[in-house]
């Protein structure tokens, strides 16, 4: 095979053993690589109904076709596990040079099963395999964990996939790190931990086998020179903070537990003000010709020294949703939650309801007291020392941090069923994962596009908002689109995170971000890798295997129409300000375009998956145990 090695990685840590499995090319075509392959191998690997945390639930790595190729953002991998939040599918993606040296390391796959006793971690040498002792390097963050893994191994080439402190401690939204990057949503930081499982490192020493290389350079050329032009100049100069003060205009801004749709402050988190006064230096992932990661420091004040790339998704999750309209607070907090191994929004909102629960009378300042404060405090909204405290507390299950690290579905649990009360209606989740920077009830395209999600609140697996913003319909009407809508951006966002391509890549094709701009061009670099001839239909199929084979694990575990849901908040409680004032997705609204969804995609009313769909997908097996 061209582009793959054909080879599957199993490496059990109980029992200190690997095994080689080989997968014959059909199975390749199917299931391609990132977060499809990955989960497809939690699919095939998993002990159905497991708990996250024990010994069976995998560990599922799958390189990118195009890693360790010239293809322009294609070094990236998925990883996947039963999610320690949901419960159903946890998928990420990471991008960088991890995903080089497992490719030429020769692997295009690993997965990890049962648990160690003693904290290990796993040396990949091209074809050797070690198990070697981490006992030295727990309580270390992740970078440092990678820096003293590539000092141990002597080799500055050694790429490493990390967890901190928090995956240690089993923080559910704990996150894997590898080349300060982050497999940031899901928790699966916290599988590592139960595995004890510090690191995975690679040294990969191999070329890289293409089907036709001269014809792969002249594709790849081109689209690096758009890639440097106008489509992507916002990502290159801001970053995603680019999108602060639009959301903000819109009315959809998180703040303050998604309380308002507009923060009075926006103008001081904004992506320009970054740039202006915080920001150093830009920095790409391996293969990246576009580079928007926005390297940021803080100069002055109590966090002087705190240093980390700033996107706005876990910006907004720790500043305006927690009503911090300092610059130098956000930074600190998203870099506690990068060094500790911890995604932040899911800790930015996880805080923002503990703030909400507290300002309205049910925490108390004592129930707040650490190390750093004693005698408790008093986290209101706009408090940066509280969220930065918080943030370190969780890190390391300390006092409250202990409840908070759960998440906010099983902390607001937990509390109603001590206090009676409904904290509840204020945990911004989706199937337990925390919302993300944008105001569903400003947006009603994207609200179902979340409810349905495969691994929860999650905006990088629906491109659901597009149609919404873009103004092709009425954001604040639901329609007989919507259900169509939904299904076409969620498979369009599936085809990019399975090659996977990142997709700030996506207008350089042609200048259009759509399928038919994009689809012939990758369907030529898929060709050129593999020797495939995949055409138009058999990108677009991609998507839609990947998000059925997400499916139909959810499904095996449990899965039901009720769990395609929205917060109690953004159903009941209209926004009093902005340009999203005076809306909500009612129950009505939902269940129609939920129905008008599973129709579009094929499935039943109760949106389970009919046996003759899924053979028609080429998932014979998978038929047999949930089709209908
Ligand atoms: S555009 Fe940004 S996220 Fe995407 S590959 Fe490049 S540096 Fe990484």
């Amino acid at each position: 095979m061209y582009g793959y090695s054909g080879k599957i990685l199993h490496v059990d840590l109980t029992n200190r053993k690997t095994h080689v499995e080989r997968k014959p090319e059909e199975w390749y075509k199917i299931y391609i690589g990132g977060v499809s392959m990955a989960s497809r191998l939690c699919w095939e690997n998993i002990e159905v109904g497991c708990d996250p945390l024990s010994p069976g639930n995998p560990i599922c790595i799958a390189n990118g076709m195009f890693a360790g190729t010239p293809v322009p953002v294609g070094g990236k991998y998925g990883i996947a596990s039963k999610s320690p939040l949901t419960g159903f599918i946890g998928d990420s993606l990471s991008s960088s040079w991890f995903s080089v040296a497992l490719k030429r390391a020769g692997w295009d796959a690993i997965v990890v099963h049962g648990a160690s006793n003693d904290w290990v971690y796993v040396f990949i040498d091209d074809d050797r395999v070690e198990f070697r002792d981490a006992s030295h390097l727990v309580g270390r963050s992740a970078y440092e964990t990678e820096e003293a893994i590539r000092e141990e191994l002597n080799d500055d080439q050694v790429r490493s996939a990390v967890i901190g402190p928090a995956g240690e401690k089993l923080v559910r939204m704990a996150s894997v790190t590898n080349d300060s990057r982050q497999a940031g949503r899901t928790g699966h930081g916290a599988v590592w931990g139960s595995k004890k499982l510090k690191a995975i490192s690679v040294r990969g020493t191999h070329g890289v086998r293409v089907a036709d290389p001269e014809m792969l350079l002249k594709l790849c050329y081109d689209i690096t020179q758009t890639a440097q032009g106008p489509y992507t100049q916002k990502y290159r100069i801001l970053g995603t903070m680019a999108n602060v003060l639009n959301l903000n205009r819109l009315g959809i801004l998180p703040t303050r537990n998604y309380q308002q749709g507009v923060f009075e402050y926006a103008e001081l988190i904004s992506g320009e003000y970054l740039h202006e006064h915080y920001h150093v230096k830009t920095i790409a992932c391996a293969q990246c010709p576009i580079a928007c990661e926005q390297m940021s420091r803080v100069k002055d004040g109590p966090y002087a020294g705190a240093m980390t790339g700033i996107d706005y998704e876990p910006l907004y999750a720790v500043a305006s949703n927690c009503g911090v309209g300092d610059l130098r607070a956000g930074i600190k907090t998203v870099d506690i939650c990068d060094r500790g191994g911890m995604d932040a929004m899911s800790t930015g909102v996880t805080i923002s309801w503990a703030m909400e629960t507290f300002e309205r009378g049910i925490f108390k300042k004592e129930d707040f007291k650490c190390s750093k404060y004693p005698d408790g405090f008093e986290p209101y909204f706009g408090n940066a020392d509280a969220v930065v405290t918080l943030a370190e507390m969780i890190r390391d299950r300390e006092g409250i941090g202990d409840l908070l690290a759960e998440g906010s579905k099983r902390a607001s649990a937990r509390v109603d069923a001590e206090k009676g009360t409904e904290t509840w209606k204020w945990a911004m989740h989706i199937k337990g994962l925390e919302c993300p920077g944008y105001d569903a009830r400003g947006l009603k395209t994207f609200a179902l596009g979340l409810a349905v999600g495969t691994r929860g609140a999650c905006h990088n697996r629906t491109a659901a908002y597009d149609p919404d913003i873009q103004g092709e319909v009425d954001r604040f009407s639901v329609d007989e689109t919507r259900g169509r809508l939904a299904k076409d951006t969620e498979e369009y966002a599936a085809v990019y995170d399975t090659l996977p391509l990142c997709k700030f890549i996506r207008r350089c094709f042609t200048g259009k971000a759509d399928r038919a701009g994009a689809w012939p061009s990758i369907a030529k670099l898929i060709n050129a890798t593999t020797g495939w001839d995949f055409d138009y239909d058999a990108v677009d199929l991609i998507g839609e295997r990947a998000h059925t084979i997400k499916k139909a694990f959810n499904i095996r575990e449990g899965w039901t129409r009720a769990d395609d849901h929205l917060p109690w908040r953004w159903m009941h409680e209209p926004m009093k300000e902005g340009a999203s004032a005076g809306h909500v997705v009612t129950e009505e609204e939902l269940e129609y375009m939920k129905d008008l969804y599973y129709e579009a995609k094929g499935w039943t009313k109760d949106g389970l998956i009919p046996k003759e769909k899924l053979i028609a997908l080429g998932m014979d097996d998978v038929a047999e145990e949930i089709g209908v």
